[in-house]
């Protein structure tokens, strides 16, 4: 199988967990821009066939032995964190498990959660008291919640996010959370109109029109102090050098593959802190979980398509399309 081509197979059904394995039931799977790269051929790691899917929603249906401390119930519901780290390399003993240099992500590197049933390894399990649909949500959410983090937001800042789609959504909540004061930025009219609708998002502004005037009326003196970037577009990426305030952070959420340039002497004359964001860390997850299960984030609005597998393969293609107005998409088993 190759770009292009999305097929129902029967495949057989995993045998039982190893060790420091569990076997989980995928109830849902969360459909993103990853998903979508890799169908249209556009995700440079890909190599066919894949099996998609790493925003997950699970039930526990099997726990292999292991010597691992942990109170896992089988029926339990949980989320999965796709990210298979190797554990001894240089980043992963300093803790940078999301930044492993060895990393393999479930469904992408490695088949994912788009079948029934997987065996994945169970420190990678959180356990949480939500719905499913929330459920599969959580790993988006915590990529958005971990750049949050790595930009270290003050309370009544300014923070500018370029990019609204579900990962910029997602740090538009986390960052009004942390106390900033939230810009969302995009060019999509149906995206600017849904960033406007989400809490804390106190203005968007029109990536199309001139910036710096949109953000003059907001911020009459100065710049945002922190910018985020989950575009994913090079075009994107370069300006927003532009838009740091003297001083400030910029965080580079959304990647593409290519080189990132910028003209030194602005870089050093604004001082600028150059952040890149690499997926999540367990404490992202968890603090994620906690905001949903608090009802601190409400994401049910976001879910805008469903599909059963028999439908997900004839939807698949028209997501690709910005018009089909979907936010987040979702695949359901059951
Ligand atoms: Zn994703
Ligand atoms: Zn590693």
């Amino acid at each position: 199988m190759e770009p292009g081509q999305f097929d129902l197979l029967d495949t057989p059904r995993p045998s039982q967990p190893g060790r420091d394995e569990v076997q989980v039931r995928i109830h849902r799977v969360g459909i993103c821009g990853t998903d979508l790269h890799a169908f249209a051929g556009r995700q440079p790691f890909f190599s066919y066939p894949r099996i998609l899917g790493h925003e997950l929603a699970a039930e526990i249906l099997e726990i292999g032995l292991t010597d691992l401390p942990h109170n896992y119930r089988v029926g339990e519901r949980c989320c999965i964190r796709p990210y298979l780290n190797c554990g001894v390399c240089g980043a992963c003993r300093r803790g940078y498990a999301n930044c492993c240099m060895n990393l393999q992500v479930l469904g992408v590197h490695r088949d994912g959660g788009m079948c029934e049933v997987i065996n994945v390894p169970i420190d990678k399990l959180h356990p949480a008291s939500l719905p499913d649909e929330q459920l599969a949500l959580v790993e988006t959410l915590s990529i958005s919640a971990h750049a949050v983090r790595r930009a270290q937001l003050i309370p009544g800042e300014y923070a500018l996010v370029i990019g609204v789609g579900p990962i910029g959504l997602g740090v538009t909540q986390y960052a009004h959370q942390a106390g900033a004061r939230v810009i969302g930025m995009d060019v999509s009219d149906s995206r600017l109109t849904f960033a406007r609708q989400q809490p804390g998002v106190e203005h968007v502004i029109d990536a199309r029109q001139d910036v710096h005037d949109q953000l003059r009326d907001i911020i009459p003196d100065d710049l945002p102090t922190v910018v985020f970037d989950a575009t994913g577009s090079a075009q994107s990426m370069l300006k927003s050098f532009e838009y740091v305030a003297h001083g400030g952070r910029l965080v580079f959420v959304g990647l593409f593959q290519g080189a990132v340039t910028f003209h030194d002497p602005e870089f050093h004359r604004r001082e600028l802190t150059l952040l890149a964001s690499r997926n999540a860390t367990a404490q992202d997850f968890e603090q994620v979980i906690r905001s949903l299960e608090e009802g601190a984030i409400n994401v049910a609005s976001w879910i805008t398509h469903r599909a059963s597998p028999e439908q997900l393969v004839a939807d698949f293609p028209s997501w690709l399309d910005p018009s089909s107005g979907v936010v987040k998409a979702m695949l359901r088993f059951t």
